[in-house]
Formats: structure tokens, C-alpha cells, sequence
């Protein structure tokens, strides 16, 4: 298909503006068609001198000249002063530099169709940054109409995007097969491909722009939802639901095991899902429970009763510490009631590992702990009925399926996230799911307090980190990168390590974690810092998941103004976990008054829902909840969490046009005539 092709088929594009376009992802005529325009600017409409507003827009107007003179401004520049009249007035163009060049043709008389800046000027309005074009005699200033602004990269130019955009029109208009079943377009009354395509990259008017938009954010969403049903149906096949007896005496025993009483929140999130998983119905539910609120002892109770009726749970969390951590606890709660439990991450190797495996593909092993290991190919359970993931958006919508499939039930689900998730979401990601949600913390704890300095308070705060270290508790200092260089002005994780050893931290024992540390050593140094015989920890946001050291009272946060709110309360949350008091620094380099205003919200708030929702209306949607994080496709005009109304209609009619045998062929074909891939993706895998 022409589409298909690279863009070095378009006329005018050779191997360095290909490469231009390489930068921005677009490789074949069809990715340049995909990319929609970023802006548009209104040229559709030619204006006299009286309508031309004087805000500085561009605009685009006729007009004869009427003088040129030469002029040398106050900081001794050339310049060329055009004066134009039209019937309604008169206004001056300053054209520097090359610009003069032009004007050299432009004689009384001349007509000219000019597009500049305009401002208010002495006397006559003035015009600056003018594009002008003469018309020859008896020409029509005809108005190039709303053009379209894209993104660019290196050496290209709107109007190199343009021509190529518009050659390839020319292509679609010979041959574009429709892209979306038709009696959705019907139903919908959407405008027909081609027509779309054209009006969103040269809008014939804002009207037509507005349909072609609505279109394509229809599509995205529409086949995003068929290919997230489609995965479902397969993943769900005939599979039935397990239902469970009511708690009996391990749970009672679970419960009697813990060295605290359930809160009311934990109480309430724990009779729903012992509801849920009472049902034959699978549960699909999700716990929303800021950070510290104690989410671990509510999936402690839904693994146990699994156990109890004699199926197997897992949790499955993302990274080997947390993993540790996990397994620890959950040791804690339910050995004393007599349940099994193992761990399963890629540092569990060799015999270990071909036990584990052994005991949970026979049965002997009722709860499983473990990371992504647990979803390979050779791990097998024997009844599994419960799957628990504990993350912070970090798997993928495939990784959770994959883990569901391992049982030849369908199994009861629970997804866990200390960072509320938008409903339109959540649907997407994790289709239809009940929500639960734990606001507050366990009683007992004291609000941790939270301050803000500039870099200049930085040694003060270190004296302060060591007088907590001698009085017997444990710090944090997080740096948002590991290696200088990574970002310029960034205090990175080695030097901050290496410079403490030496001073503050001198005689005093300290370790630096991160990311690019071996598994084993990272569990090593994080086990030295939960025994206390680390004092400081000096890391990257690794421990920012969940981990569980009660004597740790300080946390300090390099470069505060690098992470989102959402992120620093969650590194906040874990100190605070102990009785003693404790104590979050947020250092910035920055004195800007908008860094210093957002990061003060976290000296207001200790609420982790207020926070994200903050920190979604600070920094958009985007960045926080991408997709591709979950294994989900870019969207290129849609936005999950605007076009809210959209999604869901989309959602029902995908669920329709799916029970139907010959709208899903439709849809087959509607994939294949799309520009790339991205949809295909999701239906294959
Ligand atoms: P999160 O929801 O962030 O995963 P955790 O499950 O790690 O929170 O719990 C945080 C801390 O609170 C742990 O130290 C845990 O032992 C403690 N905790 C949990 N539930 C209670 C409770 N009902 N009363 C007192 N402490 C509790
Ligand atoms: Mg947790």
C-alpha cells in the first residue's frame, strides 16, 4: 500500500529531510498522515486595514503601497519603512535585513498580499515578522485558507510538512479504503475518511475541522476498546469463576496474627472482596489505598482465604525488594494459621527455584510472592484462585493477563495502587472493575512534618540528618538520577554517596542503592538498612514502591522540583511508619516561585488523592498516566482523560460491533487499512 512506504517517495523529500522526519517518528507516508497538526493558523480570511486587530496575531490583509522610504533605527540598524494604504486606512511594514531586499519592486501602486504581526504603532498600525507576496495586475489576493502547523525537526520547514502532507493527500484521494466499519459511521454520523483526512491537516473551515477531529478521536478510542474486548474474550474464555466458602478459622487465625487491629477502612475494603471472591462471579475489584494505609494486611487476608478453601493465591509485585518485603510480612500473617508461603523473583535460582516451582505445580504451596518471574512459561500452579498485583501503574495489561491464565479457573483478581487512578482510565487499562478505596492511615502515627529549603540550607539539613542518626534512627536522601551527567544541574546519587562518606557521614555507616545494581545487591544493602546496621541510604526512586523500615525518620529529597507530587508523597510515605517522629526535606536548586508554590503543596497536603489530582491539573495527563506503560498503544489526537464521554461511547459500541460475526470482519479490514500498526498490535498479542 502507498502508505506504506517511506516518505523518500513523496517528491521534494531526500535522505536528510528524511531524517528530519525520522526524529519525529515518521518514517512512511503513512506516519506523516497520522501526525495531525499540532496548531492551525486562520489565513482564510483576507482583511481590510480598519478590520486588522492590534494584539500582535498575524494576520492577512490587501493593501496598495504608497511609500518606501529607508531608515536607520535608534540602535543604528537598516530598515525599510513600507507605507500601504487600503480604501480604509493606512498602516507601515518594517522589514529588516533580507527582508529589504523585496521591497526594491515595490513601487506606488504595487498590490500586495501580506501576512504579518500587527501592532498598535504611531499614527499607522504596525506590521513586523510580514510575509508579502505582489499580485500581479488583475490577480485575486485569493486567502490560502487555515493551514495547518506541525511539529518539526531539524532543518524542515511548515512549508516543507505542508507539501509533503499535501502530496500524500493526493495519493489518499486516488485510493483510501474506509477505516472504520460503516454502520459506525453511520450511527455516528461521522464524515467518511477521506473527507476527514483532508479537513483535519487543510481544514476547508473550523466547522469541518471539528468533524474530522471528532472522528478520529471516535476511531483511536473505538479500536482501542475493540482491541482490549477482543483480548479479554480470548484471555476469558470459557473458564468458570470459583466461588469461595465464608471466612472460617484461618482467617480468624490470620487475623489474630497480626500485631494490630483492622482499621475501619481496611475492615470495610476487606468485606468487599470476601464478598466478591464469596461469589462465583470472578472479582475484578481494585484497592485504592493511599500509601501507608495498609494494603499488605488487607491481601494477606484474601490470600489466606484462598488457602483456606484449599486453592492457591499469588501476589505479584514489581521490583525483588519489595518482593522481600512482601514475603516477610506475609510470613508473619499467615504462618501462624498454617499456610504455606514462597518467593519467586529471578534472583531465586537453580534448586531454589526448581522447588518453588515443584510445590506450587503440585499444590503443596498455597501463597506465592514473587515479581515478574512469576509469569514464565515453566512457572505452573495447581488451583490457583486468587491473583493479587501490587504496583504503581507497572504492569502491563498482557503481564496481569498472563498470570490470570495460569489457572484453569478464572480467577479472582485484585489490583492494588496507592495512586488513584481516573475512571476512563482504569476501564481502559483494567477494563470493568469494582473499586474499593481506604482513605486515611492506621491510628498511632504522627503526621510526618514536611519542609522546603533551597539548596543553601543544604548543610544544615545534613548536621540535621546526623543528629536523627545519633539519637538512633535511620535517613533517606533520594536523588532523582544515579550517574552525573544524566541531567545537567541534577545532584546524582554516586556523587551525593561519595561526598557524604567522606563528610557528614563520615565514621557513620551509609550505602548507596540503585536501579543498576545487581538484584542480589540490592537486597543485601536493603536488608543491612531494615536491620539498622545501615544508617543512611543514599538512592534513586527504587525504594520508592512500598518498602517497610520503621526506625527510618528522615527522608530528604534532592532536587524535590524533578519529581511529580504523587512521587514525593509516595517516597514521604515511607518514613512516618514508626512512633517516633519523622521528618520529610524537599532541597530545590530552584527559587522559581511556581516550583517553591507546588512543592509547598506537600507541606499542606498529606492526602496522596488531593495530591495526584493536583499534580494531574500541574502537569497533564500525559506524562502521568501513559499508556505505554501499560503495554497500550500511543494515541495520536485522543486524550483518555478529556474525551471521557467519547471513550465510553466508543467502549459500548466496540462491545456491539464484537457480537456481531460481520461487523468484526468489518473491523478486521478497518485495522488493515490503517497507517500503522499500533491497533493490530493489541488484537495480536
Ligand atoms: P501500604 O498500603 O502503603 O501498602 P502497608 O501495608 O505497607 O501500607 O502498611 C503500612 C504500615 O502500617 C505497616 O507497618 C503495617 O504493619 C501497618 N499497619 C497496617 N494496618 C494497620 C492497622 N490496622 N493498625 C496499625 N498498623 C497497621
Ligand atoms: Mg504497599
Amino acid at each position: 500500500m502507498w502508505w506504506q512506504d517511506p516518505v523518500t517517495k513523496l517528491k521534494g523529500i531526500g535522505p536528510k529531510k528524511a531524517a528530519d522526519f525520522a526524529n519525529l517518528n515518521i518514517v512512511t507516508i503513512g506516519d506523516l498522515l497520522n501526525r495531525y497538526p499540532r496548531a492551525y493558523v486562520d489565513q482564510s480570511k483576507v482583511k481590510t486595514i480598519a478590520e486588522l486587530t492590534t494584539g500582535g496575531e498575524k494576520q492577512l490583509f490587501l493593501a496598495e503601497v504608497y511609500r518606501v522610504t529607508d531608515k536607520i533605527s535608534a540602535r543604528r540598524m537598516r530598515y525599510t519603512l513600507v507605507t500601504v494604504k487600503d480604501s480604509t486606512g493606512f498602516a507601515e511594514l518594517y522589514m529588516f535585513a533580507h527582508q529589504r531586499f523585496q521591497t526594491r519592486n515595490y513601487k506606488p501602486g504595487v498590490q500586495l498580499l501580506i501576512d504579518g504581526k500587527v501592532q498598535p504603532g504611531r499614527g499607522a498600525k504596525m506590521v513586523t515578522d510580514a510575509y508579502v507576496q505582489i499580485l500581479k495586475d488583475g490577480e485575486e489576493a485569493a486567502a490560502p485558507g487555515i493551514l495547518p502547523v506541525y511539529a518539526l525537526s531539524g532543518a524542515l520547514t511548515q512549508q516543507n510538512v505542508r507539501t509533503a502532507v499535501k502530496t500524500a493527500l493526493a495519493m489518499a484521494e486516488d485510493y483510501l479504503p474506509e477505516s472504520l466499519p460503516q454502520e459506525v459511521i453511520t450511527a455516528k454520523k461521522l464524515p467518511p475518511r477521506l473527507e476527514a483526512l483532508k479537513n483535519i491537516h487543510f481544514p476547508a473551515s473550523f466547522a469541518e475541522l471539528n468533524r474530522a477531529r471528532s472522528r478520529f478521536v471516535f476511531e483511536e478510542l473505538f479500536l482501542l476498546q475493540c482491541g482490549l474486548l477482543y483480548y479479554r474474550s480470548r484471555v476469558q474464555t470459557s473458564r468458570s469463576g470459583i466461588k469461595l466458602a465464608p471466612d472460617g478459622d484461618v482467617i480468624k487465625r490470620v487475623l489474630a496474627a497480626m500485631p494490630f487491629k483492622l482499621t475501619e477502612a481496611q475492615q470495610q475494603a476487606w468485606h468487599d472482596i470476601s464478598f466478591d471472591m464469596q461469589d462465583k462471579k470472578p472479582m475484578h475489584r481494585l484497592l485504592q489505598g493511599d500509601v501507608g494505609s495498609g494494603k499488605t494486611a488487607v491481601s494477606a487476608l484474601a490470600l489466606a482465604k484462598a488457602a483456606e478453601n484449599g486453592y492457591q493465591g499469588c501476589i505479584m509485585v514489581p521490583t525483588e525488594i519489595l518482593a522481600q518485603q512482601h514475603y516477610e510480612t506475609l510470613q508473619q500473617f499467615l504462618q501462624p494459621a498454617g499456610i504455606s508461603i514462597g518467593l519467586l523473583t529471578s534472583s531465586v535460582k537453580g534448586t531454589k527455584r526448581r522447588e518453588v516451582l515443584q510445590a506450587l505445580a503440585e499444590g503443596s504451596l498455597q501463597v506465592i510472592v514473587g515479581t515478574h518471574a512469576l509469569i514464565q512459561d515453566d512457572v505452573e500452579f495447581d488451583k490457583l484462585a486468587l491473583v493479587v498485583t501490587d504496583e504503581q501503574h507497572r504492569f502491563g495489561v498482557e503481564q496481569r493477563a498472563k498470570l490470570a491464565n495460569k489457572s484453569a479457573f478464572e480467577p479472582d483478581v485484585l489490583v492494588m495502587t496507592a495512586t488513584p487512578i481516573p475512571r476512563t482510565l482504569a476501564l481502559t487499562v483494567y477494563g470493568d472493575l469494582d473499586v474499593s478505596v481506604m482513605k486515611g492511615r492506621p491510628p498511632g502515627r504522627k503526621a510526618i512534618k514536611t519542609l522546603c529549603y533551597t539548596g543553601d540550607k543544604r548543610r544544615e539539613v545534613y548536621a540535621g540528618m546526623v543528629r536523627q542518626i545519633k539519637a538512633g534512627h535511620q535517613a533517606y536522601i533520594v536523588c532523582a538520577v544515579i550517574e552525573q551527567g544524566e541531567m545537567p544541574g541534577v545532584r546524582a546519587a554516586e556523587d551525593v554517596y561519595n561526598e557524604l562518606s567522606k563528610t557528614f557521614l563520615n565514621g557513620i555507616s551509609c550505602a548507596l542503592l540503585h536501579g543498576k545494581m545487581k538484584p542480589a545487591e540490592k537486597e543485601s544493602v536493603m536488608e543491612a538498612f531494615a536491620a539498622g546496621e545501615i544508617k543512611a541510604l543514599i538512592s534513586t526512586t527504587v525504594i520508592e514502591v512500598g518498602v517497610n523500615v520503621p526506625n527510618a525518620t528522615l527522608m530528604i529529597i534532592e532536587n524535590a522540583d524533578r519529581f511529580g507530587l504523587a512521587q514525593l508523597h509516595q517516597l514521604r510515605g515511607r518514613v512516618g511508619r514508626g512512633e517516633a517522629q519523622s521528618f520529610c526535606v524537599l532541597l530545590t536548586d530552584s527559587d522559581a516561585p511556581e516550583t517553591l508554590a507546588r512543592l509547598n503543596v506537600l507541606h499542606t497536603s498529606d492526602d496522596g488523592f488531593y495530591l495526584a489530582e493536583q499534580d494531574l491539573k500541574l502537569r497533564g495527563a500525559g506524562q502521568l498516566f501513559g499508556l505505554r506503560q501499560h503495554g497500550l498503544p500511543d494515541l495520536y489526537i485522543a486524550d483518555i482523560l478529556q474525551d471521557t464521554d467519547v471513550l465510553v461511547e466508543a467502549r459500548a459500541l466496540a462491545k456491539q460491533a464484537l457480537a456481531n460475526k460481520k461487523l468484526t470482519g468489518e473491523i478486521e479490514e478497518a485495522l488493515n487499512a490503517q497507517f500503522d500498526e499500533r491497533f493490530k498490535r493489541i488484537f495480536n498479542s
